[in-house]
């Protein structure tokens, strides 16, 4: 059904750039015989699954949405995919997504902007705009996505899909082509709460080749999911409601709230005071850690390299210069700018003082509320082309989600309504470090 999805679907939506039928058919096949002759299932037994282009899976290609790695086989497998694989899951192939995963709309990828599902003239929102569109559409039951400032939760608020943050460490970024690797987080996307539980269950755990992995044991996310929000404190910070927020989706998610408060939690008004100063201490870390990252695309090994170079120096030049898109230059440029000598101070390291500020903020919250509720995104899904010239207002697309990345707390993006156009409206649901099975709960009874 999901192959079917695709082959009439994905014309339109552009959401995979490369699908395994063959593999994912035989992978199904192996399943069921296996069932047959009575062996165990796996969790995930012949659960079809996508994989953002930006996490590896030995013999398929992956681009990171970018014409630097065109042609780029890897020779391994990503932990969390080789997770969901031993759990039976059956891969389909690898999904477009923003070149690097930088951008809020899925309009920076080399292979064509992705669509959403529910308004084809719209953005899916982004980075991961390709797995939230590819749940939207039935072309993937579950999909795996990445959030460095908000990636898997924005574009699960603009296509109607549960979409999860995890715990920086909670899941392995071994296989993962880096972005910022102090924020970068790998999480699923699915179409219920319960669904998304089940593949975070499965992909999360330690993992010795990443040494930032937690070695905390996995809790059954599924359990308790359904024990309601009653006797919860659950805090609403007045800094996420203000200026720039659309009418529809304010009211949408206050009656969400409200509905929550019916349920038996109490709702707590809080204070994050140091939440303004979240964007552009993301955008200065995000990009220094970004510089640093993509060093390693200089021609010589993975995909493209400039056929005109006639020199060592050229051939670097040349084939960054032709091989990385615009938005990934000018991080690559802010990005080396503040962590120069003599801008360091100024900027790399005051960001990562304002950076203790953000988590001290969710800090101190979180001995006084079990759970934070906010928008996702300011806006329901934007227009294709509508911030395209723009930088700073796509930056501000992210003000309600890069601070959840910058205090490494948890966090999901639930559907809670509709704007009058039947776009769909998330509600932010935050948790403590490790406190995802808080989060599912209460998303369970938003849903
Ligand atoms: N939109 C943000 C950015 O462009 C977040 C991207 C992400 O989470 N990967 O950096």
């Amino acid at each position: 059904e999901c192959l079917r999805a695709i082959e009439t679907q994905n014309p339109i939506i552009n959401a995979f750039l490369s699908v395994d039928t063959e593999g994912a058919l035989a992978q199904a096949k192996r399943i069921d015989e296996a069932a047959a002759a009575g062996s165990a299932r796996g969790a995930l037994a012949g659960v079809p699954i996508g994989i953002k282009d930006v996490l590896t899976v030995e013999g398929m290609p992956a681009t990171a949405g970018s014409k630097i790695l065109e042609g780029y086989r890897p020779p391994y497998t990503a932990t969390a995919v080789r997770k969901l694989i031993d759990a039976g899951a059956v891969i389909l192939g690898k999904i477009n997504c923003d070149e690097f995963a930088m951008g809020s709309s899925n309009e920076n990828s080399a292979y064509g902007p992705v669509r959403n599902p529910h308004d084809t003239d719209r953005v899916p929102g982004g980075s991961s705009g390709g797995s939230a569109a590819a749940v939207a559409a039935g072309m993937a039951v579950a999909t795996l996505g990445t959030d460095t400032g908000g990636s898997i939760r924005q574009p699960a608020s603009f296509c109607g899909v549960v979409g999860v943050l995890p715990t920086y460490g909670r899941v392995s970024r071994y296989g993962l082509i880096a972005f910022a690797s102090s924020l970068d987080r790998v999480g699923p996307f699915a179409v219920s709460v319960h669904d998304a539980a089940l593949v975070l269950g499965t992909i999360a755990g330690y993992d010795p080749l990443d040494a930032t992995s937690s070695l905390r044991p996995v809790p059954d996310y599924t359990e308790g999911i359904d024990k309601g929000v009653a006797g919860m404190r659950l805090g609403v910070p007045s800094e996420y409601f203000g200026k720039g927020l659309d009418p529809e989706v304010q009211s949408a998610v206050e009656s969400t709230i409200e509905r929550l408060r019916a349920a038996g939690a109490e709702i707590v008004p809080i204070s994050l005071p140091h939440t303004r100063y979240a964007v552009p201490t993301y955008y200065v870390i995000a990009t220094a850690e970004a510089s640093s990252n993509l060093a390693r695309f200089d021609g010589v090994r993975y995909g493209y390299r400039a056929p005109e170079a006639k020199t060592l120096a050229e051939m670097y030049r040349l084939s960054r210069e032709g091989g990385f898109g615009a938005e990934v230059k000018r991080r690559i440029l802010l990005g080396t700018y503040v962590l120069s000598a003599g801008y360091y101070d100024a900027y790399y390291k005051k960001a990562q003082q304002v950076r203790r500020l953000l988590t001290d903020d969710f800090l101190a919250a979180f001995k006084n509320v079990d759970a934070i509720l906010t928008p996702t995104a300011p806006t329901p899904a934007f227009k294709i082309g509508e911030k395209a010239d723009d930088p700073m207002a796509m930056y501000l697309a992210d003000i309600y989600t890069v601070t959840a990345s910058l205090a490494g707390i948890c966090g999901i993006s639930v559907p809670c309504g509709n704007s009058h156009e039947g776009l769909p409206i998330g509600l932010q649901i935050l948790g403590n470090h490790f406190a995802e099975s808080t989060v599912f709960r209460v998303a369970q009874a938003v849903e």
